[in-house]
C-alpha cells in the first residue's frame, strides 16, 4: 500500500494541534489504498505544542515529530518535513484548519491518477482577512508575476499533496532563503489547482503581523526576480540622459541669454533628488549582496534538537 507523508510545520499551536490531529486522522481513514503518516515539525514552540506532539506520538500510530532547536521559519519547517518524508505520496498542510482536510480525498485522486503530480489548493477570496492586508497581498502577487519568470499564483496556499518524484526536486533546490510557493512552481511538473474558500483559523494566533509579511513578501520578490537590479541601472542610464540635456541646456542658454547663476533651491532639489536614487539603487544591490552572502554561508537551513515518534529517521536516500 502507498504511504503518504503529512507534514505539518507548528509554532505555538497548543490551541490547535489536537484538533487538528482528530479532524485530518478522521478524514485520513476514509482515504482508501494509502497508509498515513504524519510528520509535525515543532518549530521552536515556547508554549506546550512540544509536549502536546509527543503525546500525540505515544498514543496514536503513525504520528512522528522533529524538534528545532529554535524558531526557524514555516519554510525551514516545511523543508525539515519533506526530507524526512518516507511516503511516495506527500502533502503539506497548516496546522490551524486553515487547510481543510476535507479536500484531501479529491487531491489524493488528482495525483493517483497519473495526470497530475501534484494538486495544490488556492483560496479564491480573502474573506476574514483585513481589507489592507488583502489589498497589499492582491498586488504583491501582481508584481512579481510581471518580474518574475516563475508563475506565482494569486491565492496559493503551500497546501499541496505531491509525488515523491516533485518532493525530491523541491528537496533538490537547498537555497538558504527559501521561498516555497516560487520554489514549488520553479521545480515544474503538472500542478492541478483546487479551488477553496477562505477559511479562518481554528484557534490561536496568525504568526505573521503585516511588517512579516511585508519582509516575506520582499524576500520573495528578491528571490524569484533580478528585475529590481535592471531598474536600477535603467534609472541610472535614464537620470544620465536627462543631466546631459540639462546641461547642454544650460550652456546654450549662458550663450545666449546670459546670466544664469541663480536658483540654488532649484539645485538643491536637483542634488537631493539624484542622491535618493543612489541611495536606492545601492539598496537593491545590498539587497541581493545579503541575500548571496547568506546563500554563501551554506548554514544548514535548520537544526534539529530531537525528534520522536516510530522511525524518526531521515529518509534514506
Ligand atoms: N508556522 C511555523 N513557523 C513560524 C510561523 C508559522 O511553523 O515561524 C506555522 C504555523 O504553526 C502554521 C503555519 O505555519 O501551521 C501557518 O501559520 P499561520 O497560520 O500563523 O499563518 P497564516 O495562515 O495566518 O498565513
Ligand atoms: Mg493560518
Amino acid at each position: 500500500m502507498a504511504l503518504l507523508s503529512i507534514v505539518v510545520p507548528c509554532y505555538n499551536e497548543e490551541a490547535t494541534v489536537e484538533t487538528f490531529y482528530a479532524h485530518t486522522s478522521a478524514v485520513c481513514a476514509g482515504l482508501d489504498g494509502v497508509d498515513v503518516e504524519f510528520i509535525f515539525v515543532d518549530d521552536g514552540s515556547t508554549d506546550r505544542t512540544l509536549e502536546l506532539l509527543r503525546r500525540l506520538a505515544e498514543e496514536k500510530p503513525g504520528v512522528r515529530w522533529l524538534s528545532f532547536s529554535r524558531n526557524f521559519g514555516k519554510e525551514a519547517a516545511m523543508y525539515a518535513g519533506l526530507e524526512h518524508a518516507r511516503g511516495e505520496l506527500a502533502a503539506v498542510m497548516d496546522v490551524d484548519l486553515q487547510d481543510p482536510p476535507e479536500l484531501l480525498p479529491e487531491m489524493l485522486e488528482l495525483v493517483r491518477g497519473g495526470e497530475y503530480d501534484c494538486a495544490a489548493v488556492r483560496r479564491v477570496d480573502r474573506k476574514g482577512e483585513p481589507l489592507i492586508r488583502s489589498w497589499f497581498a492582491r498586488k504583491f502577487y501582481k508584481l512579481i508575476n510581471k518580474m518574475s519568470r516563475t508563475e506565482i499564483v494569486d491565492g496559493a496556499r503551500d497546501f499541496r499533496l505531491m509525488t515523491r518524484q516533485m518532493v525530491d526536486a523541491v528537496l533538490r533546490v537547498g537555497e538558504y532563503n527559501r521561498f516555497s510557493k516560487g520554489i514549488f512552481s520553479w521545480v515544474g511538473f503538472r500542478t492541478k489547482w483546487v479551488e477553496t474558500e477562505n477559511v479562518e483559523r481554528s484557534g490561536g494566533e496568525s504568526k505573521w503581523s503585516f511588517f512579516k509579511l511585508l519582509v516575506y513578501a520582499l524576500d520573495g520578490i528578491i528571490a524569484f526576480s533580478t528585475a529590481p537590479l535592471a531598474v536600477a541601472s535603467i534609472l541610472g542610464l535614464a537620470l544620465c540622459a536627462a543631466s546631459f540635456f540639462a546641461i547642454i541646456f544650460v550652456i546654450v542658454r549662458q550663450l545666449v541669454w546670459g546670466g544664469s547663476a541663480f536658483g540654488w533651491p532649484s539645485m538643491v532639489c536637483i542634488i537631493l533628488f539624484l542622491s535618493g536614487i543612489q541611495l536606492f539603487c545601492m539598496g537593491i544591490l545590498g539587497q541581493y549582496l545579503a541575500k548571496a552572502y547568506l546563500e554563501v554561508k551554506k548554514r544548514p537551513i535548520y537544526i534539529l534538537r530531537e525528534s520522536g515518534g516510530e522511525h524518526c529517521d531521515k529518509r534514506e536516500t
